[in-house]
This record gives structure tokens, C-alpha cells and sequence, in this order.
């Protein structure tokens, strides 16, 4: 299997000198129990690395060194020192661009060329909040001449960021940039899905920034994740994850009070009214679901489609799905990799079941490739759902996998009623020519973003964040510095 012996070769190499400990007060750290994990390769299920598997002893030494810093050196500096100390981080990054690539696509199973450009992405995030965070400051507030008003803007102090494993690097990028540009430290959990970048990204600081201010704690929620939520020492969180874990992590905040964001999941609509270009409407509607294999976030997970246009919609659907065809993650020009473990392969699979069950028209897919190169990693192919119940499970439970639901509807207000007819309410799409139409349903949609005629649009200074059980807070954006800062305000008797 050439497969196989492409991957062992790329982990031989990626390994060489790769040592997945924590990153505690800028060293190395091994694991207080002694323990380790495999992090496996899901394209060709061989394990990569062994990883240190964190308990809340090694949580309390990270939390330990996050508030000295952030008492000591980190805590005096401005934000004009901070941001040359991230950008001199981020040109020693930029020198390890391809081995972070490359970690990113072996850990996690994208493909080589996504896998760069969300390394790329990421490293920008850094820059733009360290440079938002220059532009900050406090207000002075008129209150007559018998008083000076005026405000500051305080960072918490040590943050603890618990991440997912779907955009690594992206979301390290979203979270750990906006906490250290606002004068935080951190302490980070990577999702022991994807343990690799973001300890890369740690050991790459060793030499700039000062110890203590970006610490990372590998390993298991429940050993190293909940032990995070519930420390004392911990003066803010911010999870990305699922919404089981986010409520946890909320009620573990709620004993201190700690404030929390939270970006959790979703079930994002893609409207398709019947004056769309059908055809560009389609190809969007692939790529907003299977870019990834499934697994973000922002997905959408659920067409809704004017009865008009439904059936041409569908065919130019599935004809724009085939675009997206599971293959080598470490081969140029493939456009779709497997899924990131073994038990997101069941739960697609378990999906694909429940969906026939309930009476939904399997269209496409709906089980492993047929290539026998693919056959030992969680590959799955593009799967298309016809005749689906918006009170189904299939339409309203989060998949995160690459599968697409095809609901119908007769009029704007059943759409706008199905569109916000989940618990989520993360993202959106909107197919239309009309110009109105389209405001006028960004308007009804309960979403953190509405995209129109296009999906995944976002970047640097575009808020992202949840309504409804999709979240609190918004990242990517300057008003992310506010989750990570608190407002004093002075009044000084004159
Ligand atoms: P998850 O909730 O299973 O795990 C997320 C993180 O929480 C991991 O690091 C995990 O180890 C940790 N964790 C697990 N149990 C914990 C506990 N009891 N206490 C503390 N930490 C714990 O989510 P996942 O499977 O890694 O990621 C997929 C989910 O993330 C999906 O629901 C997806 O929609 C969501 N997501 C949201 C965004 C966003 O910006 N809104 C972005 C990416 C992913």
C-alpha cells in the first residue's frame, strides 16, 4: 500500500526530533503521572508520536507559571513590546511554515495544501490582534468639572483555552493570539486528537517570549481539560468545542465565577432561493459542507431549497459533491481527507443509518471509498440526503462529518422557520439574485454570520460566534480583546 509507506516515510521525517511533552514556564515538561498517548495518523491509521498525558498536577505547574509571569515581566509590558515579541515569534513560525503543514495534515488528516494555508492563517491572527491591541485604550468620560472619569482596559490575567481538533492551529491562532495581544498568559489544552501544532507553536517561543506566558497542558478532557476549568489560579476561559463539554465547562466556571467564551457547534442553514444562480449555489453548498470531510463548525449541514428548484438544485449538487473525493491528505490536488479518528468514522457511519431510518433518500455516498489504497484510513465519501425532515435527527443533530441534508420548502416564511428551527445558531448562507431578499433574510436568520452568495467568508477582523446553543462571545475580530480584558473606570475628584 503506497499510501502506508508515503505516511510512515512523512512521520519518520516529521519525528525525527519531535518531542511531544507539555511546553510548562518555556521547557519542556514531562507528565507528572508518567503516562503517554499515541496521536495516529487517520489517513493511514499509524500512530505518529507518543504525547504526555496531562493531570491536574501538571494543570496546577502551568497555572503556577502562567501568574507569575503574568504578575512579573508580561504583566509590566505594553502592548507595543508585546506585539514585537509576537511578531518576532511569528517570523520564527513563518520559517517552520511546511513542518507545521505537514504535522497539521499527518495529526489531523487534511490535505497538505489546506493544512498550509490554515498555518498561515493562523500566524496572521497573531499579527492583527497584537496590532489591534496597540490601537486600544480606555475612554475619558465627560461628568462635569468636578470630576476626571476616565477608563482602563485591565487583561484578566492568566487564561486557560481549551481547544478542539478540527482547526487546530486556526483556532490556537483565534484564542492564544487575542489573550497574550491583551496582556494575559495562558495556559492551553490541546484536543488529544490533535496534540502536535499547537506544542510546536509553544517550543517555536522558547527563545522570545518570556517564560511562563504561553504554556501548553497535552491530554484528555476529563484529566487535563476539567481539571483547567475548575482552577482557582484560572482568571477567564475560553473553550471551542462540543455543546455537552461547553455546558460543563460553563458550570465548572460558575463556582469562581470565571467568565467564559464559548464557540461550540452547529447546524448552519444555506438557504437557496429559486431566482439563485443554481448552479454557483450548489458549488458553494459542496464546499461549505465537505471542505474539511465535514468538520467545522461552520458547516452547512442543512440545504433548504425552494420546491420550485429543488430538483435541478439537486442534480448540479450532486454533480458539484463529486468535486470533493476522499483521497491521500499528503497528495497534491486531493480535495478531501479522512476523518480526523476512528470513533468520528462511527458516527458518521451510525448517521448515514439512523438518516435511512427515519425515511431520508441516501442520494450519494454513504459508505467508505471503494479505492483499496484508502481501506486502513477513516475515509468516507461525500454523502447527500434527499427528502429530509427539518424534526429529524439528521437535521438537527451535529453530524460533523461530510454529510449534506436536502429539506425543501414553499415560501420566505417556512424558510426563515426551518432556518432557525434548531438549537444552534452559528452560521448561515443565503442563495438569492435579490438584493432585498438577501438583507432581508440576513435580518430573520438567527446566526452569528449570514453569508451571501458565498460561504466560509471570514478572516482577520470579521467577528465570528455563536447565537443561541452555538455560543458566547465572538472571536477573530477587535472586539475579541474585550472577552480577554476588563474595564476599570477612575473618577478622580478634581
Ligand atoms: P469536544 O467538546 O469533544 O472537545 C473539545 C475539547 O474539550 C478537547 O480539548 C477535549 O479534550 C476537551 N474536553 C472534553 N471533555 C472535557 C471536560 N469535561 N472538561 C474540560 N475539557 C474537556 O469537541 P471536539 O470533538 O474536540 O470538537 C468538535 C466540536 O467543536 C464540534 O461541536 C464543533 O462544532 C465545535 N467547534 C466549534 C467552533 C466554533 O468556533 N464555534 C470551532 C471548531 C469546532
Amino acid at each position: 500500500n503506497t499510501l502506508i509507506e508515503r505516511h510512515e516515510a512523512a512521520i519518520d521525517d516529521a519525528t525525527a526530533e519531535l518531542t511531544l511533552d507539555h511546553w510548562i514556564d518555556g521547557a519542556h515538561a514531562e507528565p507528572a503521572s508518567g503516562e503517554r498517548f499515541e496521536t495516529v495518523d487517520p489517513a493511514a491509521a499509524v500512530p505518529i508520536t507518543t504525547v504526555a498525558s496531562g493531570t491536574a498536577a501538571d494543570i496546577d505547574d502551568a497555572v503556577e507559571a502562567a501568574s507569575a509571569a503574568a504578575d512579573g515581566e508580561w504583566g509590566d509590558t505594553t502592548a507595543r513590546e508585546r506585539a514585537t515579541l509576537i511578531s518576532d515569534w511569528m517570523d520564527v513560525c513563518r520559517e517552520h511554515v511546511d513542518e507545521l503543514a505537514r504535522l497539521e495534515s499527518l495529526d489531523v488528516g487534511k490535505p497538505l495544501a489546506f493544512a498550509r494555508d490554515e498555518v498561515e492563517g493562523a500566524l496572521e491572527f497573531f499579527e492583527y490582534y497584537a496590532s489591534v491591541a496597540q490601537a486600544s485604550h480606555g475612554e475619558q468620560i465627560p461628568f462635569g468639572t468636578e470630576n476626571h472619569v476616565y477608563t482602563r482596559e485591565e487583561p484578566y490575567g492568566v487564561a486557560g483555552q481549551i481547544l478542539p481538533w478540527n482547526y487546530p492551529l486556526s483556532l490556537a491562532g483565534w484564542k492564544v493570539g487575542a489573550a497574550l495581544a491583551a496582556g494575559n498568559t495562558v495556559v492551553a489544552k490541546p484536543s488529544e486528537q490533535a496534540p502536535c501544532t499547537i506544542t510546536r507553536l509553544a517550543q517555536l517561543s522558547a527563545d522570545i517570549l518570556p517564560d511562563g506566558v504561553f504554556n501548553v497542558v497535552n491530554g484528555f478532557g476529563e484529566d487535563a481539560g476539567a481539571p483547567l476549568t475548575e482552577h482557582s489560579g484560572v482568571d477567564k476561559l475560553s473553550f471551542t468545542g462540543s455543546v455537552p463539554v461547553g455546558q460543563q465547562v460553563m458550570k465548572a466556571a460558575a463556582d469562581d465565577v470565571t467568565p467564559v467564551t464559548l464557540e461550540l457547534g452547529g447546524k448552519s442553514p444555506y438557504v437557496v432561493f429559486p431566482d439563485a444562480d443554481l448552479e454557483a449555489a450548489a458549488e458553494t453548498a459542496a464546499a461549505g459542507i465537505y471542505y474539511n470531510t465535514g468538520q467545522s463548525c461552520d458547516a452547512c449541514s442543512r440545504i433548504l431549497v425552494h420546491e420550485d428548484v429543488a430538483d435541478e438544485f439537486t442534480d448540479l449538487f450532486l454533480d458539484a459533491a463529486d468535486y470533493w473525493e476522499p483521497g491521500d491528505p499528503l497528495v497534491d490536488g486531493t480535495t478531501m481527507g479522512p476523518l480526523t479518528f476512528a470513533d468520528q468514522y462511527e458516527k458518521v457511519d451510525d448517521y448515514v443509518e439512523i438518516g435511512q431510518e427515519e425515511g431520508a433518500t441516501l442520494l450519494a455516498g454513504g459508505e467508505p471509498p471503494a479505492a483499496e489504497a484508502l481501506e486502513e484510513g477513516w475515509f468516507y465519501e461525500p454523502t447527500v440526503f434527499g427528502d429530509v425532515d427539518n424534526d429529524s435527527r439528521l437535521a438537527q443533530e451535529e453530524i460533523f462529518g461530510p454529510v449534506q441534508c436536502l429539506i425543501t420548502f414553499e415560501s420566505y416564511e417556512e424558510a426563515i422557520e426551518l432556518a432557525n428551527d434548531v438549537p444552534y445558531g452559528l452560521a448561515s448562507g443565503v442563495a438569492t439574485q435579490d438584493a432585498s431578499l438577501a438583507h432581508r433574510a440576513a435580518a430573520d436568520i438567527e446566526a452569528g454570520s449570514v453569508w451571501i452568495n458565498e460561504y466560509h467568508g471570514g478572516g482577520v477582523g470579521i467577528p465570528f460566534g455563536g447565537y443561541k446553543q452555538s455560543g458566547i462571545g465572538r472571536e477573530c475580530a477587535r472586539e475579541t480583546l474585550g472577552e480577554y480584558t476588563q474595564t476599570k473606570a477612575i473618577n478622580v475628584a478634581l
